[in-house]
C-alpha cells in the first residue's frame, strides 16, 4: 500500500459533541478539499457518554483520510490535543474545537501564515460569542499569562491554531501532565504571530467549562509556566511582616504616651492584625500546596490518557 504523508493535520478533541460534528466534518472535508493538499483529520473522542463516536464513525465513511481516537474516559481537552498531536504526522497541524465557535473555513487563513514562515500562528477572535462572564475571565487570564510568558498575545484562550511540525515534535517530548497548550508552543516558538480569525456561538450543547474547571486550568497555567507566584508570596510576607514590626512599635510608644487604659480599647484593632496575618498565611499555604499537588502528579509520571482504540478508515494501516 502507497504511504502518504499528510502535509496537513487537523486535530479535533470532542466530548459529547453530537449536535455538532456531522456539519464540522462536511464543513472541514469541503474547505480542505478545496486547499488542495494532503491532509489527515484527527477526532480523539475524549470519553463522550452521547453518541459522538457513533456519529464520528459513520462521518469516518464518507472523508477519506479520517482517523478516530477513542479514550476510555474523559481526560480533558488538552490532554486529548496530545493524543492528536502524537498520531499526526503533517507539516502543519492545525487545532479547533468541534463547537463550530471556530469556524473551519478560516483554516487556509492559518496554514498561508504559516507558510510565511511562524512556527505558531496565535488568533484573535474578533466579535467573541461567549458570555460576558467568560469574556471577563478571559481578559484577566491573557494578562496574567502575558506577564508570565513575557509573550504578549492578545488571546491565549482561541484553540484555533496553526503549528509547524518542529513545535509539535518539541510538545510531544514534553511530559509534563497539566499544561496548557498554547503558552507551551508560544514558549518553544522562534516567531510567533497572531491574525484575526472569526468567532461564532456554540451551535450546540453547552461549553464544557464550568467556573471549577476554569479554575483549574487557571493554575496549571500559572503554576506550569512560572515560579512568580512564589516569589510575590515571598515579597507579601516580607511587606507584611514589615508591616507587623512597624504596627508593634506603634502600639507601644502610644501605650507609652497614652497609658494602659487605651492600650485594653486596642484589642480589636490586635485582632484586625492578627486576622490579616493568618489570611496571608492560608492564602501562602494554598499557592504552595496548588505547586506541591502538582509536583506530586507530575512525579507519579502516570499516563496523560489511555487510548480505548484507534479507529482508521483503512483498519489494515494500522
Ligand atoms: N473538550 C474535550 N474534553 C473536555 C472538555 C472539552 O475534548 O473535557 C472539547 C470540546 O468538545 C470542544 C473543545 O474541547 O471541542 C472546547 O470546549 P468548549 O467549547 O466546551 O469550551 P469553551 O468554548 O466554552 O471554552
Ligand atoms: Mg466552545
Amino acid at each position: 500500500m502507497e504511504i502518504r504523508t499528510p502535509y496537513l493535520s487537523v486535530v479535533i478533541p470532542v466530548f459529547n459533541e453530537e449536535l455538532n460534528i456531522r456539519e464540522l466534518s462536511e464543513r472541514l472535508n469541503r474547505v480542505l478539499t478545496d486547499m488542495g493538499c494532503l491532509y489527515e483529520i484527527i477526532f480523539i473522542d475524549d470519553g463522550s457518554s452521547d453518541s459522538t463516536l457513533e456519529i464520528l464513525k459513520h462521518c469516518q465513511t464518507e472523508i477519506p483520510d479520517m482517523t478516530i481516537i477513542e479514550f476510555n474516559r474523559n481526560y480533558g481537552q488538552h490532554a486529548a490535543i496530545f493524543a492528536g498531536f502524537e498520531k499526526s504526522s503533517g507539516e502543519i497541524v492545525v487545532t479547533l474545537d468541534a463547537d463550530l465557535q471556530n469556524p473551519p473555513e478560516e483554516i487556509p487563513k492559518l496554514v498561508n501564515k504559516a507558510e510565511e514562515g511562524f512556527e505558531v500562528v496565535a488568533t484573535v477572535r474578533i466579535n467573541r460569542k461567549d458570555s460576558i462572564f467568560r469574556r471577563c475571565a478571559s481578559y484577566v487570564i491573557n494578562k496574567i499569562t502575558a506577564k508570565i510568558t513575557g509573550v504578549n498575545l492578545k488571546d491565549y484562550g482561541c484553540m484555533l491554531r496553526a503549528y509547524r511540525r518542529n513545535i509539535v515534535q518539541l510538545m510531544c517530548e514534553s511530559k509534563e501532565i497539566s499544561t496548557f497548550i498554547p503558552v507551551l508552543a508560544t514558549s518553544y516558538a522562534k516567531n510567533t504571530t497572531e491574525i484575526e480569525v472569526k468567532h461564532n456561538p456554540r451551535r450546540g450543547g453547552e461549553t464544557k467549562y464550568s467556573l471549577t474547571r476554569l479554575i483549574s486550568l487557571q493554575f496549571d497555567l500559572m503554576t506550569s509556566f512560572s515560579i512568580w507566584p512564589l516569589r510575590m508570596l515571598m515579597l507579601l510576607g516580607l511587606v507584611v511582616s514589615l508591616a507587623g514590626i512597624g504596627f508593634g512599635i506603634f502600639l507601644l510608644v502610644i501605650r507609652v504616651i497614652m497609658g494602659s487604659e487605651w492600650a485594653a480599647e486596642g484589642v480589636f484593632t490586635l485582632f484586625a492584625v492578627l486576622f490579616f496575618f493568618v489570611g496571608g498565611q492560608f492564602l501562602a499555604f494554598g499557592l504552595l500546596g496548588e505547586y506541591i499537588g502538582r509536583i506530586y502528579s507530575e512525579v507519579r509520571r502516570r499516563p496523560r490518557f489511555v487510548i480505548e482504540n484507534v479507529h482508521t478508515r483503512d483498519e489494515k494501516k494500522e
